[in-house]
């Protein structure tokens, strides 16, 4: 159930399941070739995870993002077809570890299906509370500006209600640019997708396991021209795809995926000239 690279013990921490539209989900890649990867169900949906990492090393209890939470309405359940049962608090606690224990938080970018989780409703007051309420949460500066004045285009991919009640506790670590956190944990800044994610690389014991957040959300993503209709920017997708698979592919990665539903992480390997998903890394 666990992976271990040198000095970090490493969980994958399924925190939600839901669906989303295919076409969105695979940009301009046609229908007859995407749904070969994942089948669409009868409204056009594809099933979608969201795996969060949990890392133990020391007395540190790091997690990387924390899926789409349980703050939602029934219209909202149904549109993405959230499974109210998988959340990321009763998920962490299949892998034995407390919300309470978690000392830092990556958040990768503040898109509810990475930041819904940070919160959650009290079942007593209706009021929400801090999920991780003794961690710092580390997010680029550069997401948090834009999740707080996004564009036409991505306006309903950020809910202030995910990230308010964190400005107001204080408990934000504002990350500027690539950063090593701690030793062997490090936060590598991407725009593509939108202004300001960070990926995730640990590097220790001979090994690096990238997470890939939606840089490469799913094993199908690898190929370069598979980016998301949501990415803001797809040729810089692109560009930097191309440089974390031939790094990948040079140094043996194991590339770690949030919304892959098949698969949780393989290495990758070099397929007609070009880089595809290779050996598969279990947890
Ligand atoms: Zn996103």
């Amino acid at each position: 159930m666990a992976l271990t690279l040198g000095r970090f013990v490493v969980h994958e921490v399924l925190g939600g399941a839901f669906a989303l539209d295919g076409g969105a989900m695979f940009g301009i890649i046609p229908k007859p070739v995407w749904e070969k990867e994942l089948a669409p169900d009868a409204r056009n949906r594809v099933p979608i995870v969201s795996r969060s990492l949990l890392v133990e090393t020391g007395n540190k209890r790091v997690l990387v993002d924390a899926g789409p939470g349980s703050r939602w309405s029934e219209k909202e359940r149904a549109l993405y077809d959230l499974d109210p049962t998988v959340e990321i608090r009763s998920a962490l606690k299949r892998v034995g570890t407390d919300p309470e224990a978690i000392t830092d938080v990556i958040v990768t970018h503040l898109h509810w299906d990475h930041a819904g989780g940070l919160t959650f409703l009290d079942p007593a007051t209706g009021a929400p509370r801090l999920t991780f309420p003794n961690a710092v949460h580390h997010v680029q500066r550069r997401n948090w500006r834009w999740a707080h004045l996004p564009t036409d285009r991505d306006r309903k991919s950020y809910r202030p209600e995910d990230y308010d009640l964190l400005e107001q506790s204080g408990r934000v670590h504002f990350v500027e640019g690539e950063t090593e956190i701690l030793e062997g944990i490090q936060l590598l800044p991407s725009d593509g997708h939108t202004v300001g994610q960070q990926l995730v690389r640990l590097q220790d014991g001979g090994e690096t396991l990238l997470f890939c957040g939606d840089i490469i959300p799913t094993s199908a993503h690898i190929r370069t021209t598979w980016g998301m209709g949501y990415d803001l920017y797809p040729l810089t997708v692109i560009e930097e795809k191309k440089q974390i698979l031939a790094q990948a592919l040079e140094e043996g990665w194991i590339l770690f995926f949030e919304h892959d539903p098949r698969i949780a992480a393989c290495r990758v390997e070099e397929k007609d000239g070009r880089a595809a998903a290779g050996e598969e890394v279990h947890f």
